[in-house]
């Protein structure tokens, strides 16, 4: 079990955005913009790779939803899932990180020389 599923079960506390049978928003606790939410599930699915398309579809018009709730639909957002070790993934339940709020750099993320790779 991981603090997602005790996020879902109550036993942590939260700040929610959005909830549904389904899926729950609430506000990262270290935010990297000045609107940072994480989505998910509230089934057990590890990370993206694992999803299967029915329960993504049905994401995808959560995440859509929450993007209007915070205003973001117009002014632009990022969407990031981390998916494994390399990713640097710390909690292994599914989840995206919208972020927004305001102009998002774009950093380069690998710890190596990304020039000779194409
Ligand atoms: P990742 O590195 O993609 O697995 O992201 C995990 C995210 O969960 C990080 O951005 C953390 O700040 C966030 N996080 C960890 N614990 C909590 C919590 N109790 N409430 C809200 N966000 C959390």
């Amino acid at each position: 079990m991981t603090i997602f599923t005790k996020i879902i079960n109550g036993e942590l506390p939260s700040n929610k955005v959005l909830e549904n049978d389904k899926f729950l928003a609430f506000h990262d606790i270290n935010p990297k913009a000045p609107i940072h939410i994480l989505i998910i599930p509230k089934k057990e699915v590890e990370n993206f790779q694992s999803v299967n398309a029915e329960l993504m579809g049905e994401m995808t018009l959560f995440i859509h939803e929450v993007a209007k709730l915070m205003g973001l639909d117009k002014s632009g957002y990022r969407l990031i899932t981390n998916n494994g070790k390399d990713s640097g993934q710390e909690v292994m339940h599914l989840h995206f990180h919208m972020l927004g709020g305001s102009k998002l750099t774009w950093p380069h993320l690998a710890d190596t020389d990304t020039k000779n790779f194409f």
